[in-house]
């Protein structure tokens, strides 16, 4: 998927573009088109995952369509719990929307009324606006929200966390009720999931965080490493580590496969390679060796390796990272089966400084880099 699929304004799709982004995050792809639809979300998303444009991106393409209310107040609510947040959310506004024409408030804790009085006496495209602070403006009959047509709740559970849960649903009821409604959240459980019920109309599900939170029982971990020939020698230096029992290596191509397999078998490893190349029998006799144990080393490509449930598998080894990051979360999935332990280790070399720093934007979190004495 490309952004030019999503169907985006282009004057939104020229900011993207300018911003260096090539393709849309798994929350992304999910809930831009959703929201396009005008369909209410319900999101779990942490943050680094790209959700602030997730959210965004729709908002800004609303606003493309001029309003027919001509009243005071915002067209867009959005809703954080921090300051910080809000800061991060108008900044993605500024940047997403630089050739579009729209105007933004902040209505804020701790910061001056005056300025805020001033900007709710208008008319507003974007309101990003804390709630406690927005509550209190609320009560001075100073915010009219008959305009308004977007809300969105980012970081909900550090709303409630917070306490803020009836300032939310004060909030939301005095908004209009044809709104869409948006809501992210790190967890959909609980009392997220009955303040869904409460607010949102039908939503649409999207649960993104099963890549980040599934693995907790995987060690990921990394190496920097120069070129083929010191990914070589640190392999081998793994190999010969006792903890290490079934492992699955994962090559960039077929024929690096063979080559690693190759080389393996020469140092007296149990090693078989899986690609694409090899007929379905020939596979699955690998499989079935994997198994049994008569092979320990695999060494796969990404298609080839897929479905593979073998039980016992305690090292992946990403020999060279995977073009796609959810090609990264298979991978490592292929470990820490059936409710075992299980150490993902991942050669990055530094041509793949690009593809790591989208597993780790893709999975949310940064993989600890290691090093191996003398290596
Ligand atoms: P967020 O999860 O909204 O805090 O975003 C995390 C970071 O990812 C921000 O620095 C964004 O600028 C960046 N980002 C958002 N969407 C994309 C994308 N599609 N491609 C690359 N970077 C992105």
């Amino acid at each position: 998927m490309t952004f030019d699929k999503l169907s985006l304004h282009p004057e939104i799709l020229k900011a993207i573009v300018e911003c260096g982004y090539t393709t849309p995050t798994p929350i992304q792809n999910e809930a831009i088109p959703a929201a396009l639809e005008g369909r209410d979300l319900m999101a779990s998303a942490q943050t680094g995952t790209g959700k602030t444009a997730a959210f965004i991106l729709p908002a800004l393409q609303r606003l493309t369509t001029p309003s027919t209310s001509k009243s005071r107040g915002p067209r867009v609510l959005v809703l954080t719990p921090t300051r910080e947040l809000a800061s991060q959310v108008n900044e993605a506004a500024s940047k997403y929307g630089r050739h579009l024409r729209f105007t933004t408030a902040s209505i804020l804790g701790g910061m001056p009324y005056p300025a805020q009085n001033r900007a709710l006496s208008k008319p507003m495209d974007i309101m990003v606006a804390t709630p406690g602070r927005l509550m209190d403006h609320m009560e001075r009959g100073r915010v009219d929200f008959s305009r308004l047509e977007i809300l969105v709740l980012d970081e909900a559970d550090r709303m409630l966390d917070m306490g803020f849960i009836s300032a939310v649903e004060t909030i939301a009821a005095a908004t209009p009720s044809t709104r869409q409604t948006l809501l992210f959240s790190a967890t959909l459980e609980g009392n997220i999931a009955k303040l869904a019920q409460r607010l949102l109309k039908n939503p649409q599900r999207i649960q993104m965080a099963s890549a980040q939170a599934k693995h907790e029982n995987i060690e990921q971990r990394l190496h920097h490493t120069d070129d083929d020939g010191h990914k070589q020698r640190m392999l081998a230096h793994l190999l010969i580590d006792g903890s290490v029992d079934k492992t699955i290596i994962f090559t960039a191509t077929k024929r690096g496969a063979d080559k690693l397999a190759r080389t393996l078998l020469v140092n007296g490893h149990k090693v078989a390679a899986l690609h694409g190349d090899m007929n379905q029998s020939a596979r699955n006799r690998v499989i079935h060796q994997l198994r049994g144990g008569t092979v320990r080393v695999l060494v796969a490509t990404d298609v080839a390796a897929r479905g593979i449930d073998v039980n016992g598998v305690s090292h992946v080894i990403n020999f060279d990272l995977p073009r796609s990051a959810e090609d990264y979360v298979h991978r490592i999935g292929r470990t820490g089966r059936a409710g075992a332990n299980g150490t993902a280790i991942s050669f990055a070399a530094p041509d793949e400084t690009r593809l790591l720093r989208d597993i780790e934007r893709y999975t949310g979190h940064a993989i600890t880099a290691h090093v191996v004495p003398g290596m």
